[in-house]
């Protein structure tokens, strides 16, 4: 038998169905689902298919078509005509057809379509008989066939090389149109009467030949092989091309090309167009929502010069609630209509979103796809389906995207509002959601804007910690320099702040209070609005849409993703409040207590003050004077996050960051230290310049400090076991986990493990209690500690992942500094993205992968998580998952996004297997 290219569909029968997308491109196959499934059998315009390998012989012979296909054509138009009681061509009765692209994945505008073919000379008055004498209708139509056909068949398809954009014979044919509107003083389109129309399409034609050389064909046939050929030739247009270079879509994949009925929407009174969502996009809700025009073409309903009118009460809005709703206008036509988009809900088992038209009182669908939805919607809809038994429970957390569930915890900016804004300057999206204010220079202003009740954003060049209560303060935080990991980031991420950093093309001016950016000059005072989640700083004002605060689904959505993951999620969180709102989150412990982080902000002065006297003591005397101190405050802080998490491991981290970091910068304090120590300014200074350290990221930091000052350490630890026991004491169950960082060495571990086990020992005994349960384990943020993570689980009962400190020292990128040059790293394509953002599966992923497989040889059950910003990064969880972590940490804001991610990646790994 002959090979078959052509499928039909329409009326009830499809030679396809949906599961031969790769023969049929995705339109086709659909097409054919609609019309010919049982469960669904709609009124779709007809018209047939012919197949990707057409598409694939066309290439390999020269453009030329195989045999058969020209017959396969001919007789499924017969059937087109026959169900639509036209001809193609037919002078009385004509039937116009569209030819249109498809491929197995939709490349959305990168190929063609001709719409109107067969409108010739010969035509046209059958078609105004059809339109009930409606000439405009149809000059019109002719008007946009002749645009079309000869931009797409006439230039692009025949290979003609344009100079630049202007010089296109589409262009010149706009031009001539504005030329006619301008004379006649139209300001829109629709203004052109018939005779305009008319008139245009002969100064079309001309111009055509003039330029192309060429007529434009007046024959049916001609018309349709020309747009059939336009369709495949643009399969390897430059568009085309180059979207499949970067969406990874093979070239040998091909296009099919449909050819389908046209129906129009604007024939009359009695003709409408319209599109509809089988739930409400926005919200969720289970109500059949829609809008619609009468006496129109779909791209009307788009172009938004009339205002398209509710399908019925429960679409009604503000601004077209006095408009008649299709139900009122044509109550059978709407009742065909819902009976419809109900069978497709339910074929499709997900939300649709449907393109119909109606000609002449007669309902045809054009088109169902899977509605696109917000946030808050996918997850109603995603809990309810499942509710009504439409989707199983995978189903239902595949459908819902951690950037969705991201729009539920953060308020964000009104998409309708964003949309119509071009940003003043892109940075790195360090904290989501979105945020609207006016630009402060200073955290001290930040701080006092706001006492007034003003919405301030904090713009800086970068952030240090003294500006943390400026950053609290204010609504976001914008920086010109730092990184994903930097200070200002990581800060905001654990207050679920909006936040963007490294937006290097602002400049500002501190002394006179200016942001310079895209040419601009905003002051002090004005208002910009920021998306974090994209990294898009606007000018201006911009409506935002506040977050929920108490989420019923949100909550039923995560006890799904609970019951399905495999990851433990816990957060990084450095205060007892923080600990407590995590908790709420979901989070099942803390993976990071960063202890330096009770030095920052509010309530710091105290323990910061003899902190700052710790560091600038000289002899190991004044430096275990200070630390006694100090460690009241450390134990209250340790034992408050402790009892938080009751029952729930903490991860304890001991003092990280270069002490210089907590030196202090003003007069006022210096000499305050000063004369608690009992020693000059010299002195203090000359001990402050000591501390100085040329690379501190890679200096006196973390262990090394516990290896110089094995009183620190000792301190810190004893406050974890004291508090651990007061705990106790008080009928609590609390578990810390004492954490080293920055290790690289064995030997360092053993150090802090001595020290620790003498502090457990001494604690036992003062509290008279024979087990404290804890563990004690270190980061691993080193590259040399992956490589030797043998030998230091021998000590290390657990690892955790010091994931921003790994990929800067694994790549030898500043976390700091990154902003300056990965724009032009991304711009080019050196690197896919940010790695402090994602996870570096190639590089960074290996070191963790053979860290965790020589740790576990040494100890089985060693424990192993994640603690750095990859922690709550969706593809990053993924990454965790699959090479056998047993935990992410995240801040509170991530955990519901890790826990989403946590559980669909058992599932997308339970479908690789
Ligand atoms: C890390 O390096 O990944 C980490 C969590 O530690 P910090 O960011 O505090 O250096
Ligand atoms: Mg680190």
């Amino acid at each position: 038998m002959a090979k078959k290219y052509v499928y039909f569909f329409g009326a009830g029968r499809a030679d396809g169905n949906e599961s031969m997308k790769n023969l049929l491109g995705g339109k086709g196959a659909n097409l054919a689902e609609m019309a010919g499934h049982k469960e669904l059998r709609l009124p779709v315009p007809p018209g047939f298919t012919i197949t990707t390998e057409v598409c694939a012989y066309y290439y390999k012979n020269r453009k030329t078509y195989p045999k058969g296909l020209k017959e396969g054509v001919a007789q499924a138009m017969k059937r087109v005509e026959t169900l639509m009681d036209r001809k193609f061509g037919d002078p009385d009765n004509p039937l116009l057809v569209s030819v249109r692209s498809g491929a197995r994945r939709s490349m959305p505008g990168m190929m063609e379509t001709v719409l109107n073919v067969g409108l010739t000379q010969k035509t046209i008055p059958g078609l105004i008989k059809q339109g009930g004498g409606n000439s405009r209708f149809v000059y019109d139509a002719y008007r946009r066939l002749i645009m079309m056909y000869s931009d797409v068949v006439m230039e692009k398809a025949a290979g003609i090389e344009l100079k630049d954009d202007e010089s296109g014979i589409r262009k010149q044919l706009e031009k001539i149109m504005d030329r006619v509107k301008k004379e006649r003083g139209y300001k829109t389109d629709t203004d052109l009467t018939a005779e305009d129309l008319k008139k245009l399409c002969t100064l079309f034609k001309t111009k055509i030949k003039e330029v192309l050389k060429k007529d434009f064909p007046d024959e049916h046939n001609e018309q349709l092989w020309g747009g059939i050929g336009a369709v495949f030739s643009s399969w390897n247009g430059k568009r085309a091309v180059s979207y499949r270079r970067i969406e990874g879509i093979p070239n040998e994949w091909g296009t099919a090309v449909t050819v389908q009925t046209m129906v129009f929407g604007n024939m009359g009174n009695d003709s409408a167009t319209g599109v509809a969502f089988t739930r409400n996009p926005g919200n969720g809700e289970n109500d059949f929502y829609g809008e619609y025009l009468i006496n129109a073409q779909g791209e009307d309903v788009v172009a938004g010069i009339r205002t398209p009118a509710p399908i019925n009460e429960y679409s009604k809005s503000e601004h077209n609630k006095d408009l008649v709703t299709l139900e009122k206008a044509m109550p059978k036509l709407y009742q065909e209509l819902f009976n419809y988009q109900k069978r497709l809900e339910k074929h499709y088992r997900d939300m649709q979103d449907i393109e119909f038209t109606i000609e002449k009182d007669r309902l045809f669908m054009l088109q169902c796809r899977v509605g696109k939805r917000n946030g808050p919607a996918a997850v109603r809809m995603s809990i309810e389906m499942l509710k009504e038994k439409l989707i199983k429970k995978e189903e239902a957390l595949m459908r819902v995207t951690p950037s969705q569930l991201d729009e539920l915890l953060h308020p964000i900016i009104d998409p309708k509002a964003e949309i119509a804004q071009k940003p003043l300057a892109k940075g790195l999206p360090a904290g989501p959601g979105g945020a609207t204010g006016q630009i402060v220079f200073s955290a001290p202003d930040a701080v006092e804007w706001t006492k007034q009740g003003k919405k301030v954003i904090l713009v800086r060049e970068e952030t240090n910690p003294e500006d943390v209560e400026g950053m609290r303060a204010a609504q976001a935080i914008l920086t010109a320099r730092g990184g994903m990991t930097s200070h200002a980031a990581l800060v905001a991420r654990g207050w679920g702040k909006c936040c963007i950093v490294g937006c290097s093309t602002l400049h500002i001016d501190y002394a006179k209070k200016e942001l310079h950016a895209d040419g601009k000059i905003l002051k002090e005072g004005d208002w910009i609005t920021l998306n974090g989640t994209k990294g898009n700083v606007y000018q201006g004002k911009l409506s935002m849409i506040d977050a929920s605060e108490e989420n019923i689904l949100l909550n039923e959505f995560l006890k799904i993703c609970d019951f399905i993951k495999r990851l433990g999620i816990r957060t990084n969180a450095d205060t007892p409040e923080d600990a407590k709102r995590a908790r709420q989150f979901g989070a099942e412990g803390i993976g990071l207590f960063r202890t330096e982080h009770m030095f920052y902000g509010k309530g710091s002065e105290e323990p910061l003050f003899y902190l700052r006297k710790m560091i600038i003591s000289k002899t190991e005397s004044e430096r275990r004077k200070a630390l006694d101190e100090l460690f009241p405050y450390v134990k209250k802080d340790i034992k408050g996050t402790l009892e938080a998490m009751d029952g729930l491991p903490v991860v304890i981290r001991l003092l990280d960051p270069p002490l210089h970091e907590f030196v202090p910068r003003d007069q006022a304090k210096l000499n305050q230290l000063a004369q608690d120590l009992n020693i000059s300014l010299d002195e203090l200074n000359s001990r402050a310049e000591n501390l100085h350290e040329s690379n501190p990221m890679m200096g006196h930091r973390g262990v090394r400090l516990g290896i110089t000052y094995p009183e620190v350490s000792e301190m810190q630890i004893r406050a974890i076991f004291e508090a651990a026991a007061e705990l106790i004491k008080e009928g609590k169950h609390p578990y810390p986990e004492i954490m080293i960082p920055v290790v690289c060495e064995v030997k360092e571990l053993n150090d802090q493990l001595a020290i620790t086990k003498k502090a457990y020992q001494e604690v036992l005994t003062k509290y008279a209690l024979k087990k404290i349960k804890h563990m004690f384990g270190t980061m691993i943020e080193i590259p040399r500690a992956s490589l030797v993570a043998g030998k230091l689980a021998m000590f290390a009962e657990f690892f955790s992942y010091g994931t921003n400190d790994m990929t800067q020292m694994g790549f030898g990128f500043s976390r700091d500094d990154i902003g300056t040059f990965l724009p032009d790293y991304i711009k080019k394509g050196i690197l896919p993205e940010d790695p402090f953002q994602t996870i570096d599966q190639e590089g960074i992923g290996e070191l963790i992968e053979i860290g965790i497989q020589r740790g576990r040889k040494s100890r089985k059950n060693l424990e192993v998580g994640i603690c750095g910003e990859h922690g709550g990064e969706p593809r990053s969880v993924e990454f965790c998952h699959r090479v056998g972590m047993d935990y992410v940490s995240c801040s509170p804001f991530r955990v519901p996004i890790a826990k989403l991610a946590a559980a669909q990646a058992v599932l997308k790994n339970k479908v690789k297997k």
